[in-house]
């Protein structure tokens, strides 16, 4: 029988097709110590900037079934501090140009891109070209063709795609899920969406500036508020018009400072919603014909907060959202469980980013949206 290799292997572990190979070739697999074997899938964090830094490396000291194995920074004084902090060897640190040897690097199952979004599609791309499964923060990248072509590369490699959206894996947003799935409240008429902080920082920091952007409030706090909005409903929207506002403009010289925009959907339900880097806001509001919930804050890393016209609070124990959400995505490799943000889900939310520039473009016009029902859905 012709021996699996690795890279071979993991790729027939995310067609769902390894389970044969095991049968057929058990002893080879076990000597090998397969993807599905490992308890603790590696991941390599590309880009220690503050989120990597403060959220991703501290949240895999607690994961189940991911563990930090690897870096990829262009920054070499990084090298040292997290191999010291975390104990990677040096053989898992990699830089932007070397980055493309991690494919002969077993101990590096998943690559997270953490990156400035104009710099997503390439490294996403990259690790799929490599074998190794992807997560992608968000946005996506800076535009829908970007999107195809990093779910394309992974299509191709036969390797996994999961968005960094967090929320999905914390039990806040599942309580909504379910609420609107069993019309807990009604039949879903309104939601309002707020996602929002107040720039006052460096204005030449990279989310300031178009071309590692991708644009402003919206590409970064906006596509809460866009999701906030479709599992507040339950649906994708079939219009959206939208409208921009500045007041600082010697600040925001090159991005979009504040959007608001309102949906339509299928059912009949509106949606507003708000993003901004000039106010702080944060919460989801959901109006059904029996009843309405409110989380606030809806989208911020936690303790979120909710209640309901019940006169309920919406309580669950606080727990890292990073770290469910890492987990689950493990899971999805390891185990075949649902992937719970998939990159269809990135890029549903990337034509509606580009929907709202377009509508603004126009003076606020309605824009069509025409999705499959549920296209991006998660698990
Ligand atoms: P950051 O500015 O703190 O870090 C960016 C990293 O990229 C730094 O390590 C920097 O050295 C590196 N980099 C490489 N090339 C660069 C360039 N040309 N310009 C600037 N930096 C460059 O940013 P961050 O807050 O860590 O965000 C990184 C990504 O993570 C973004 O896509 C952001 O949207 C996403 N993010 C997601 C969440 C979430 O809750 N899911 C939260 C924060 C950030």
């Amino acid at each position: 029988m012709r021996p699996i290799d690795r890279r071979t292997f993991n790729q027939m572990v995310a067609k769902g097709t390894a389970g044969a190979a095991i049968l057929s070739a058990a002893p080879f697999a076990c000597a090998m110590g397969s993807t599905q074997e490992k308890k603790k899938l590696g991941i390599a964090l590309v880009g220690l900037g503050s989120y990597s830094t403060y959220q991703l490396a501290p949240a895999l000291q607690d994961t189940q079934h991911c563990y930090l194995a690897g870096i990829v920074t262009g920054t070499p004084e990084k090298e040292k501090t997290w191999a010291t902090k975390y104990d990677i060897p040096k053989g898992n640190i990699y830089n932007y140009d070397n980055f493309d040897n991690i494919a002969d690097n077993d101990a590096i199952d998943v690559v997270y891109v953490v990156l400035p979004n104009s710099m997503h599609a390439e490294f996403a791309i990259r690790a799929a070209k490599a074998a190794k499964h992807v997560i992608c923060e968000k946005p996506m990248g800076i535009n829908v063709a970007e999107c195809d072509a990093i779910i394309d590369a992974c299509k191709k490699a036969g390797v996994k795609l999961g968005m960094g959206y967090r929320l999905h894996s914390e039990p806040y947003t599942q309580q909504v899920k379910q609420f609107v799935k069993d019309k807990t409240f009604g039949d879903i008429q309104y939601v309002g969406a707020e996602a929002a902080y107040r720039s006052t920082g460096n204005p030449d920091q990279w989310r300031l500036n178009k071309k590692l952007s991708g644009g402003g409030a919206l590409m970064n706090m906006g596509v809460y508020a866009i999701q906030s909005a479709i599992y507040g409903t339950g649906e994708n929207p079939i219009s959206v018009s939208a409208q921009e506002f500045s007041t600082r403009p010697e600040y925001f010289k090159d991005t979009d400072e504040t959007i608001m925009a309102q949906f339509e959907f299928p059912s009949g339900a509106v949606a507003n919603m708000s993003t901004s880097h000039n106010f702080n806001a944060n919460s989801m509001y959901v109006s059904g014909t029996s009843g309405w919930f409110l989380l606030q804050p809806a989208n911020n890393y936690g303790p979120l907060s909710g209640r309901t016209s019940r006169g309920e609070e919406i309580k669950f124990p606080h727990e890292s959202q990073q770290k469910l959400q890492m987990d689950d995505f493990a899971k999805h490799v390891l185990f075949g469980e649902p992937n719970k943000a998939p990159g269809e889900m990135g890029k549903r939310d990337m034509m509606i980013v580009e929907a709202i520039y377009a509508s603004i473009a126009k003076g606020g016009q309605t824009m069509g949206l025409d999705f499959e029902p549920g296209f991006g859905f998660g698990g």
